[in-house]
């Protein structure tokens, strides 16, 4: 009774009809069409069981990511294996580790297995190498990381993300969340598969709720060692991913082109808002996601519960994030151009 149950983003408002969602990361375009299509395909045999072991999906995604298949899992959303690596690796007695701001789940899943959740603070919004290493202790077990992170926007680079994994102890499992992977154009970003190619203590978890446009399918999977893929296969549940979504994931991956529109849709909007949001006066956090933090002065009459109020008048949904102990932001997501368009609009008069 001591967990405080996940509030998701608002996705709609009484009374608005058309409300512009920019509350859960969602994909501004949605799935690929050939993903759509291949879920609408399975309808009339929706009364078998799917693939419990998800072979085609995990070939697929072995391919796209040149990695082995055998060291993939498939889950029900990236956050089926987050609990499952959380329930796998830690319990009463033991400290689970993330950083001050990171994505929420890990604290969930720590204490769902009667583990201590412990913060190290961030510096600068981003998590801190140093800090992390600082709050290990002999009774840490895991290490959640997003890379980037959510709701933050902000990442780790390749050299500082492998500086974390040496100065870890070996018994500790660094699971690294690359959910918005795929909106990263960074070049001195690496997702994670490198490292967990050579270390056995490390996890790459990904979902296909973000860039796919599949959040309401829950698929996501996971790379990592032998040992740790046999201990998920042995607590997951045996048919723990639906067949449409086996489906649609194929289908998805097989549509990079799609991808790589998504991405560039992003990357535009993340250059343009970076250039708007100061002429509003606004202060925006670099971010690589798919998603921006947006910071308010605690008490000009224009801070950020203000600005969430104004938004939702103008049929705009945002993310409140008080419970990632950022009360002065808000986070807003990247929606179509005449959503960006609106929302630009909106804050314009918010500030004037
Ligand atoms: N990790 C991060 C960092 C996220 O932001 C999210 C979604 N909000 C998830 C994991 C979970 O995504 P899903 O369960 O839909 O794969």
């Amino acid at each position: 009774m001591g967990i405080s149950p996940y509030v998701p983003g608002r996705s709609s408002v009484d009374g608005q009809k058309n409300v512009i969602r920019l509350a859960a990361n969602e994909s501004a375009f949605g799935p690929s069409p050939r993903a759509v299509e291949a879920y609408e395909t399975l309808g009339p045999s929706l009364h078998r069981y799917p693939d419990g072991g998800a072979n085609n999906l995990r070939e697929a995604l072995g391919v796209l990511n040149g990695i082995d298949p055998a060291r993939i899992a498939c889950g029900a959303g990236s956050d089926e294996i987050l609990q499952l690596l959380a329930r796998s690796y830690a319990g009463p007695g033991d400290e689970v580790l993330y950083s001050r701001h990171g994505f929420l789940v890990y604290e969930l899943a720590a204490q769902a297995t009667g583990a201590t959740p412990v913060a190290a603070p961030e510096k600068g919004y981003r998590s801190d190498v140093n800090a992390l290493l600082e709050h290990v202790t002999e009774k840490t077990r895991i290490l959640f990381l997003a890379n980037p992170n959510n709701p933050t926007g902000s990442y780790l680079s390749r050299n500082e993300l492998r500086k974390l994994w040496r100065g870890l102890p070996e018994n500790i499992l660094l699971v690294i969340d690359a959910a918005y992977a795929e909106f990263v154009t960074a070049d001195d970003y690496e997702a994670g598969a490198e490292l967990v190619s050579h270390a056995q203590n490390v996890v790459m978890t990904r979902t296909f709720s973000k860039i796919y446009g599949l959040a309401s399918l829950r698929l996501g999977w996971c790379y990592a060692s032998k040992e740790v893929i046999d201990v998920i296969n042995r607590l997951r549940g045996p048919f723990n991913v639906t067949g449409p979504a086996l489906a649609a994931g194929l289908a998805a991956v097989q549509d990079q082109d799609h991808v790589a529109q998504s991405r560039s849709h992003n990357d535009k909007w993340l250059k343009r808002l970076a250039k708007e949001m100061p002429k509003i006066g606004i202060e925006m956090l670099p971010s690589v996601c798919n998603f921006v933090l947006l910071r308010f002065a605690e008490d000009s009459g224009r801070n950020a519960k203000e600005a969430d109020a104004f938004l939702i008048k103008c049929g705009i949904l945002a993310r409140n994030v008080d419970n990632y102990h950022l009360p002065d932001c808000l986070r807003i997501g990247i929606g179509q151009n005449e959503e960006m368009d609106a929302l630009l609009s909106a804050l314009k008069k918010f500030m004037a």
